[in-house]
């Protein structure tokens, strides 16, 4: 059994601490709505709790059943106050409104009016029980009681309701911010429970209003420590304050409502006349021909050719809860910079292609020149022959390399007769076609790996792999009948020939280094024997 003093001190302590409590809150209605609520609620639980902590410590009956009666403003502003609380934790947009909320206060105001005539009807309470040690007024509920206690009950279940469905959609970082109340709302339960099973006690010794006191501390606690979700809407605002996107947001009307500094700054680029600031202006004025989606986000570059600007436009429609459209959210990038960087990189591209396309070029054409110029090292320019440098490759490389495989080499030498005298008597020119006619005779009787040079002059160089001395000989002979064949016509008409003097020279075996050489020499003295000998023949040599 509670004592009466003790228990009007726990009441008292509880009326102190949320009339504290209520001062703190109250301060902070403006930036929050919700903490003006709970200031309600907090300063019905002070009231409550006053009421019971003095009526607790009255000697006389009358006055503690006019006491009685004065606990239903606190319990009313508890009710409202929680509701409000309410709505105020779960919509950052709501603010008090005297049309809306003012109506929650018709019942209260029924219950007083209810109380106050009691003695009259007995509706509200039937009776007042005394008890006498302490002396307590326990009043007895009427129907009207009840059914102000029902009508509560609804309201704060309600309210309860709006608490844990913001619970539930809320993500797991804000979610506690709407748990703590709902969790505080058991305490004045099981306040109230104490005073009807522990104390068997109500009214004067009830500790309902001590538990209320504990849930809008609670509550208090909740505003003050998980205050992150009023700092967002501020941060949100100073994100878009500071941006350099341009963000516009146009309602369904496409009315410009909301425009922060990028989008005015970009705004008088692209109309340097507009009116400032957008906010109120249709969106025509700014961009006449732009057209909207309602159904589905989009991204568009424009060029706004006057203001030199390329804007990346991305536009999202927006919509309530019911999908109904609302109007649309544009951001604008300004990123003509950017575009300009792209192109220069571009530009850049084509121009590195193209001058690798050049060098490619100039590097084919080295290559060819060069080919010309091993070529042109190679041969003789009248006959188109080998010439003698490509010889001394043949006789100090190959000849060695035949003779070193087993196999014999034999080296022809042809030198026209008496040539000068066709240079006397027809001219260079019919002297440098006799030669390509011999040239040419040479080369169609001689296939690779034998090869045809010109030595020099009017003398040429047949090198015969793997032919016999015999063979070479008969070879020679041919070469020489072949040489005499040759016939051209000079420009008076006359036809001019020549017989070829042929030294032959063989080695069967020899892996000298200079077995080239020696048969360069060999050859050669045979040819002078031919030559000396009467010309137009063939003369074998005797090895040198
Ligand atoms: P031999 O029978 O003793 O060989 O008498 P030859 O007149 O043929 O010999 P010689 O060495 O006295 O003369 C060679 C001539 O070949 C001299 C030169 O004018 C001529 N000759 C050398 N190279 C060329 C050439 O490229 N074109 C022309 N048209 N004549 C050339
Ligand atoms: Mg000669
Ligand atoms: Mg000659």
């Amino acid at each position: 059994m509670l004592q009466a003093q003790p228990y009007a001190l726990v009441q008292a302590l509880a009326a102190l601490a949320s009339a504290l409590a209520v001062r703190v809150m109250w301060r902070r209605r403006r930036q929050t709505p919700a903490a003006g609520a709970l200031a309600v609620v907090l300063a019905g639980a002070a009231e409550w709790s006053a009421v019971l902590a003095v009526g607790g410590t009255l000697e006389s009956r009358s006055a503690q059943t006019v006491l009685a009666c004065s606990i239903f403003p606190g319990v009313g502003a508890i009710v409202v106050g929680f509701v409000c609380l309410a709505r105020g934790m779960t919509d950052r947009s709501w603010v008090p409104a005297w049309r809306r909320e003012g109506l929650l206060l018709v019942e209260p105001a029924a219950v007083l009016v209810a109380v106050a005539s009691n003695p009259w009807h007995h509706a509200f309470f039937r009776s007042y029980a005394v008890i006498t040690d302490p002396l307590l007024v326990d009043p007895v509920p009427g129907p009207l009681f009840w059914l102000h206690t029902a009508y509560s009950y609804v309201l704060l279940a309600g309210a309860t309701a709006l608490l844990v469905r913001a619970a539930r959609r809320a993500s797991a970082a804000h979610r506690r911010r709407f748990l703590w109340p709902v969790a505080g709302a058991g305490f004045p339960i099981v306040g109230n429970a104490i005073g009807l099973f522990v104390t068997h006690r109500t009214g004067m010794a009830d500790l309902t209003s001590v538990g209320f006191v504990l849930t809008a501390l609670l509550c208090g606690w909740a505003l003050r420590a998980e205050a992150l979700p009023d700092v967002l809407p501020v941060a949100h605002r100073q994100v878009l304050e500071t941006i350099s996107d341009g963000v516009l947001v146009v309602d369904a009307q496409r009315r410009i409502v909301d425009a922060n500094p990028a989008a005015e700054a970009l705004a008088r680029r692209i109309s340097p006349g507009i009116a400032l600031p957008l906010v109120g202006s249709p969106l025509a004025a700014l961009a006449p021909t732009l057209e909207l989606d309602p159904d589905a986000a989009s991204q568009q570059l424009l060029r706004v050719a006057a203001a030199e600007l390329d804007l990346d436009l991305r536009t999202s429609p927006l919509a309530d809860d019911a999908g109904r459209p609302m109007g649309w959210v544009l951001v604008g990038r300004d990123v003509t910079a950017h575009l300009e960087q792209q192109r220069e990189l571009e530009r850049q591209r084509h121009e590195a292609v193209r001058a690798s396309a050049a060098l490619r070029e100039h590097l084919d054409l080295v290559e060819r020149l060069q080919a010309e110029l091993a070529e042109q090292a190679e041969h003789d320019p009248l006959t188109g022959l080998y010439n003698r440098r490509r010889l001394v490759t043949a006789l100090e490389r190959d000849v060695p390399e035949t003779l070193a495989s087993g196999r014999p080499v034999s080296l022809v030498m042809v030198d026209a007769d008496h040539f000068k005298r066709i240079n006397d008597v027809h001219g260079h020119v019919v002297g440098d076609a006799v030669l390509q006619g011999i040239a040419d005779a040479l080369a169609d009787a001689v296939r690779s790996p034998d090869l045809v040079a010109r030595f020099g002059g009017e003398e040429f160089v047949v090198v015969l792999h793997g032919c016999p001395e015999r063979t070479a000989q008969r070879r020679a002979e041919e070469l020489r009948e072949r040489c005499a064949r040759v016939v051209v016509t000079s420009r008076s008409g006359e036809r001019v020939a020549t017989t070829v003097s042929i030294g032959v020279a063989a080695l069967e075996r020899e892996c000298a280094t200079d077995a080239g050489e020696a048969l360069l020499r060999s050859a050669d003295a045979a040819l002078y024997a031919a030559k000396d000998q009467g010309r137009d023949r063939v003369v074998v040599g005797v090895r040198a």
